[in-house]
């Protein structure tokens, strides 16, 4: 008789509850950027990545409904079969023109994005230089590329630069293979457990001065900062200096995909080799024109409007945070994104603080390993243009009365 074949999973289940780090999906009943009822209860939502609220804007609702009549729910095959619309080639020129690219490539999501785009730049013999809190999608992707991965210290100059120094001496050891080993730089603008920003002009300069090719994802800055929305890399004025932008669209564009923006070659080849592009159905027409409509928003009145609206909310918040210590002074003097990250250290606690915030009212995920490191589990908050200044001043409480609670002082728990 032999013992269920499941059981190793039950063990491995056991350790990961006992480590406070077990995962459970909870039905959310209802939702949107400013609110979320969860077990009977509506909680104020600071953990959606809906920035401006556009998830349940008439503008994309319209466009989706629109689409499905005009197309129907499916793209029914892959781009490169017959599902690639007029929808997908609109949304694409769109965005180009948004990145201010000479194209642009859409993936159902963006790890999609990033899984098809890095394994079809880099292969065994080349190196990927990762920032080390880069999100796993690219971690995932870099892995796959079969690349040689070395990680440098988070936004550390000094430690890119002796890996580019590296980098060079690994390429001219190597200059009798087929051919010149390729050099990728890989990080986020904006960080999306941190919220803080890379240093972009340093990064580029370092990156072109050892003829090095650079990625930036910019799925936290998109729709949110820079001219029209564009992102970091636009207001850093680097657009034609970074060779691959990627963004995604189920964020601040409140539909769901990701994106390449780059040159026409560049997205010509990822149509040639991006595997999670030609081996995955298109994604389908509502999620399309959905995105379409916000990228068109975002560039509009309404869109500066919106990230008004979600900039002082951040300002306020970010006050309210430094005040009780959780957050830098600087932070608040100029925050760098909508995402406020409160280190609490471990698992258990970051857990006993969410579950403290869900009493208070208020929903405030807690992000445990391999999220983030080891002992720096936290509590992320998300800001959104929805976000009433009611909603925002409900922190203050919630803050106090942790830090009594856990007897933390004003800035025993700061970061
Ligand atoms: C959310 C996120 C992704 C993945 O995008 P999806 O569309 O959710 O698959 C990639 N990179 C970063 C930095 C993200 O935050």
């Amino acid at each position: 008789m032999n013992p269920p074949w499941d059981d190793p999973l039950a063990e491995a289940l056991e350790q990961q509850r006992r480590a406070g780090l077990l995962r459970c999906l909870i039905p959310v009943a209802a939702a949107d950027a400013r609110t979320l009822q969860l077990e009977g209860r509506f909680l104020v939502n600071f953990g959606s990545n809906d920035y401006l609220g556009l998830a349940r804007h008439p503008a994309l609702q319209e466009a989706a409904l629109r689409a499905i009549r005009d197309w129907g729910t499916g793209s029914t095959a892959s781009r490169l079969i017959c599902g690639s619309l007029a929808l997908h080639h609109e949304l694409e020129e769109c965005l180009a023109a948004f990145k201010g690219t000479e194209a642009a490539l859409t993936f159902a999501t963006g790890h999609a994005a990033a899984m098809g785009t890095i394994p079809a730049l880099v292969t065994k013999g080349d190196l990927v230089l990762l920032d080390r809190l880069a999100h796993a999608c690219l971690v995932d992707a870099a892995r796959a590329s079969g690349a040689t991965l070395r990680v440098f210290r988070h936004n550390d100059l000094a430690d890119l630069q002796r890996l580019l120094e590296w980098a060079d001496r690994y390429r001219s050891a190597a200059a009798v293979a087929p051919r010149l080993p390729r050099i990728l730089v890989v990080t986020e603008s904006v960080f999306s457990m941190d919220g803080d920003r890379a240093p972009l002009r340093e990064i580029v300069d370092l990156k072109d001065r050892h003829g090095a090719w650079l990625f930036v994802d910019e799925a936290h800055a998109t729709g949110l900062i820079g001219p029209r929305g564009s992102g970091c890399i636009a207001e850093a004025g680097l657009t034609a200096r970074v060779e691959i932008h990627m963004g995604t669209l189920g964020k601040a564009l409140g539909s769901a995909g990701g994106f390449i923006a780059g040159s026409r070659r560049l997205i010509e080849w990822l149509v040639q080799r991006a595997r999670t592009f030609m081996f995955s159905t298109a994604p389908p027409p509502a999620q399309v024109a959905a995105a379409r409509a916000a990228v068109e928003l975002v560039q509009g009145n309404e869109g500066q409007q919106l990230r008004d609206r979600l900039w002082q909310n951040v300002r306020s918040a970010a006050a309210i945070l430094a005040e009780r210590g959780v957050v830098p002074a600087a932070t608040a003097r100029a925050p760098a994104s909508a995402i406020l990250p409160w280190v609490v250290g471990d698992n258990e606690t970051a857990l006993a603080c969410a579950a403290a915030a869900r009493q208070a009212g208020l929903f405030i995920p807690a992000v445990r390993y391999p999220a983030v490191g080891r002992n720096a589990a936290r509590l992320r908050i998300t800001i959104s243009a929805a976000h009433q200044p009611r909603d925002i001043e409900r922190l203050r409480t919630l803050v106090t009365d942790l830090q009594q609670r856990f007897g933390w002082s004003n800035s025993r728990a700061s970061t």
